[in-house]
């Protein structure tokens, strides 16, 4: 039976291709995928493991259906080489034990909670190949218009999570879709744009991680932010908010998180704390579309906390905060580590970058042994350190 599979055709879902077998030869998805690897379960919408033995049926190289036939290489964007190799490796063939969970990546149905088709290729795909199917560039986090025809996408009311209960044989010719007519922002278009160039492996910068200071960057850059301001994450969440809530279908990044608070962490410390690729997609088209007059508007007080003063700012810290520890010990009175770097005011960024304190680490590492028995009696804590 696992001959019959159908290849995917151009920008088709290997799930969309799964669909058109099923109906073609009238077979059950459980068995079909018995044939080709063993599961009986029923694959979702964005199906992308056992991959080798999908491409051995369809004699083809598993990286290139990995690549082309999944939303594969929009997931693992901004994650460094050696991770997305992995995941790649864990795509292909699993490995019980391996590190790469590809449910670590798989997100995809937050942001895109429900299948899309275009009235167009719906047509157009009819007629050159005699069936619809599910695309691929339809269904990336951050696209709302087909690439193919410039026109808003289409949304169904089909589910795109996964679970045995969520398959269904239905292809698009056969779905009802519905239109939300919105205008086309700059915004919109950005985010498009980047999110088809990102499944392509094109932009240079979803290659690895970005730099912790890529944003910083970007904003003095473009004017946003003074060199010796602090940005303000308040009035940066409310401006990508309000750009995010202005696109056609954005509900899964706002029930994910309805406040936003990614936009902080996005903008302090990429590095240290990896988001989807969706996030930094959102950030790269805000910085690119934005034109603000009034600049430079994500000004907050005056930096305490410039990277070049963090130097200063660590040496102050450890200082005051060995004084403190000695103090509370000699008094013998309680506090926890957390309180003692909020008193500094360096604990978010120190939680965040704390290879930037040698200093600091040095004044916790020094009174480590206290610190502990502290913590052994009862009723006294500290954080680990
Ligand atoms: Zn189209």
């Amino acid at each position: 039976m696992r001959f019959l599979l159908q290849r995917p055709l151009p920008d088709e879902l290997l799930s969309s291709a799964l669909v058109r077998t099923c109906i073609r030869f009238d077979v059950r998805i459980k068995a079909l995928m018995r044939s080709i690897h063993g599961s009986g379960n029923a694959p979702s919408f964005f199906h992308m493991s056992n991959i080798g033995a999908y491409a051995e049926a369809l004699c083809m190289e598993p990286r290139s259906l990995l690549f082309k036939a999944t939303v594969f290489p929009s997931l693992v964007a901004f994650r460094p080489w050696e991770r997305r190799e992995g995941y790649a490796a864990e795509a292909i063939q699993p490995h019980p034990g391996s590190p790469f969970k590809l449910s670590a990546l798989q997100s995809t149905s937050i942001y895109v909670p429900y299948r899309r088709v275009c009235s167009r290729c719906i047509r157009s795909d009819y007629a050159t190949h005699g069936w619809t199917y599910w695309h691929v560039s339809h269904h990336l986090p951050g696209v709302s218009i087909c690439q193919k025809h410039n026109v808003r996408l289409r949304e169904t009311t089909l589910s795109t999570a996964s679970g045995n209960a969520r398959w269904s044989y239905l292809l698009p010719g056969g779905v009802e879709a519905s239109l939300k007519r919105r205008h086309r922002s700059d915004f919109e278009m950005e985010l498009n744009r980047l999110a088809w160039a990102t499944q392509a492996g094109e932009p240079w910068f979803t290659l690895g991680p970005l730099s912790e200071r890529h944003y910083r960057r970007q904003l003095e850059k473009s004017g946003f932010v003074d060199r010796d301001r602090q940005v303000s994450t308040l009035t940066a969440t409310k401006w990508v908010s309000g750009l995010v809530s202005r696109l056609p279908s954005t509900k899964g990044l706002f029930e994910d998180d309805p406040s936003l608070a990614w936009i902080e962490p996005v903008l302090r410390y990429p590095c240290s704390l990896p988001q989807p690729a969706f996030k930094h997609l959102v950030m790269h088209a805000a910085i690119a579309s934005a034109r603000q007059p009034g600049l430079p508007f994500l000004n907050h007080k005056p930096t305490g906390m410039t990277f070049r003063d963090l130097g200063a700012l660590d040496a102050t810290a450890a200082r005051k905060l060995d004084e403190r520890i000695r103090t509370a010990k000699r008094r013998g009175t309680r506090f926890t580590l957390q309180q003692l770097l909020e008193e500094q005011g360096i604990w978010t960024t120190f939680r965040h970058a704390r290879s930037r304190f040698p200093a600091t680490l040095a004044v916790i590492s020094r009174h480590r042994p206290a610190l502990l028995r502290a913590r052994r009696r009862p009723g006294d804590w500290l954080p680990q350190a």
